[in-house]
């Protein structure tokens, strides 16, 4: 299999060399050049476990992987999940099925890919004989960093920084970052928000004068977020592992369509399911669900994506997010892999923040996707009601899901099985839950973990409870202009 760049694809990567390199020189995204057919296999696919059912997925991308190597590879990606289906789906009084992404080390869906993605990093240097180490460079709205540092912790020959906007993620994420442990890793607050830590990390793989002044301490960049390939291929299984469950179940025969609903930011997560459906999996309509950073909603809309618009802090801070990066992705395909076509918008949004798509891909995006959006109040109510009338607790991100899958079926009619990406513990957004509960919120995660704890019955997480006896490690918050400088001092003290 073939990779090329979304901005350039005359050259072909393997898929190891585009691991390797995380994002392409000229910006671009690595995506496959063609989507193999698993159509006829999930008769088969239904009698595996989760880690069987990764391994063939995953393989029909990679070819330069054997099988047993990937399926070692998810046996150890998936060990530290709380329950042996890794991935239970639960379905609701209301008949909608939610997929729990969340029961990793880290409880949120990030650890389903970044579980993964050290192995495949670590497998791809010895692909292609390479002996430099790898320095991985992270930009987080909260979720991603800590499933990063956990990933990446004190695995051989790589170093990890993280970047979060100091006072944009929750209390439980914050906490979770800057108490980690490892020999191998540092995090920093920004000052700005989440696009402000993107796009710091991004011009830092850009920059020339930087990236050769980390290859003489013998380290090579790579990137963790969603735009790096050993990322999103982990997260299509899941989806397939959904559909398989419901004919489990018996909700629904092969060959029947379900709809899937993804609360959305970086457009990783719904990407994947995308991709899964350009296999043969058998998705109607993908339902691409945003907070009030409804940037997507307004672009299937309208055509125009515009980034020049206010950011708002929500209570789903994962998904606060004003530029989407995978969406180019998505482009890419609709435009008929038309890599000029790409590289234009891109520079558009780059200089005028924003940019218009064709009316053949508007047309595409109109076909394949719903889109929504859910306020600050409504996500609250979800989660009250929901809790109230089917005894299911959902996290703030997962309620705006739930929300906007209500809207596509008022809209629409529709009533075909819809699975829903629930994406994180209510846990990790504790305060939000508690209010969302008519509670009063506390200052301390923990006691608004208990209180929870006390009004649902839904036991407090591991992971969580384990954070209470651990020390702060890093405090620093610097400016965007300063990431090239913090990086380059802590790898010659570190590397
Ligand atoms: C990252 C994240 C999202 C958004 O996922 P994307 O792949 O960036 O679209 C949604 N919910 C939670 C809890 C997340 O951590």
């Amino acid at each position: 299999m073939e990779y090329r760049s979304t901005r350039e694809n005359a050259t072909a990567l393997f898929a190891s060399q585009a691991i390797i390199k995380g994002i392409s020189k000229d910006g671009g995204l690595f995506v496959p050049s063609r989507f193999p057919d698993l159509r006829d296999s999930l008769e088969k696919f239904k009698e595996l476990d989760y880690k069987q059912l990764a391994a063939e997925v995953m393989g029909a991308y990679l070819d330069e992987f054997d099988k047993d190597t990937l399926l070692e590879y998810a046996e150890k990606a998936y060990s530290r999940y709380d329950c042996k289906e890794v991935v239970p789906v639960k379905k609701l009084s209301s008949g909608i099925h939610m997929l729990e992404l969340w029961h990793g080390p880290t409880m949120a869906f990030k650890d389903m890919a970044l579980q993964m993605l050290p192995l495949l990093l670590t497998g791809s240097l010895k692909i292609q004989r390479q002996d430099k180490n790898i320095l991985i460079l992270v930009a987080t709205s909260g979720d991603t960093g800590k499933a990063a540092l956990e990933g990446f912790c004190d695995v051989e020959h790589t170093g990890i920084c993280v970047f979060y906007p100091h006072d944009g993620v929750s209390k439980a994420q914050k906490l979770q970052m800057v108490t980690q442990d490892g020999n191998n890793v540092m995090v920093s607050g920004i000052y700005g928000n989440f696009d402000d830590a993107q796009t710091g990390v991004k011009t830092l793989f850009a920059d020339e004068e930087f990236n050769s002044k980390i290859e003489e301490v013998g380290y090579s960049l790579s990137s963790a977020n969603s735009i790096n390939w050993g990322r999103l291929l982990p997260q299509i299984v899941y989806y397939f592992w959904g559909y398989l469950d419901l004919v489990r179940k018996g909700s629904v025969k092969i060959g029947d369509k379900i709809n899937v609903c993804v609360p959305t930011g970086n457009f990783g997560n719904i990407l994947a399911a995308y991709y899964a459906k350009q296999m043969g999996l058998p998705v109607g309509t993908l339902i691409c669900a945003s907070n009030v950073n409804n940037v997507l909603t307004d672009f299937f809309k309208t055509g125009t994506y515009c980034a020049n618009r206010e950011f708002y802090k929500t209570n789903s801070p994962s998904m606060d997010i004003l530029i989407s990066s995978n969406l180019e992705r998505l482009l890419y395909h609709f435009s008929g892999e038309n890599d000029k076509e790409i590289k234009r918008l891109m520079a558009d949004l780059k200089e005028k923040g924003e940019y218009t798509v064709s009316g053949d891909i508007k047309d595409k995006m109109d076909k394949e996707f719903f889109v929504g959006y859910c306020n600050e109040q409504a996500t609250l109510d979800v989660i009250n009601t929901v809790f109230d009338e089917q005894k299911y607790l959902m996290d703030t991100h997962t309620a705006v899901a739930y929300d906007v899958v209500c809207q596509y079926k008022r809209e629409t009619g529709d009533d075909a099985p819809c699975l829903v990406a629930s994406t994180a513990s209510p846990y990790k957004f504790s305060a939000s839950v508690v209010d969302a509960l008519d509670y009063p919120v506390e200052d301390d995660v923990f006691k608004n973990a208990e209180k929870i704890e006390e009004v649902t019955g839904v036991k407090i997480p591991e992971p969580l409870l384990a954070l209470k006896n651990k020390d702060v490690r890093f405090n620093g918050i610097c400016s965007k202009e300063d990431m090239a400088k913090i990086v380059l001092d802590w790898i010659k003290n570190n590397g």
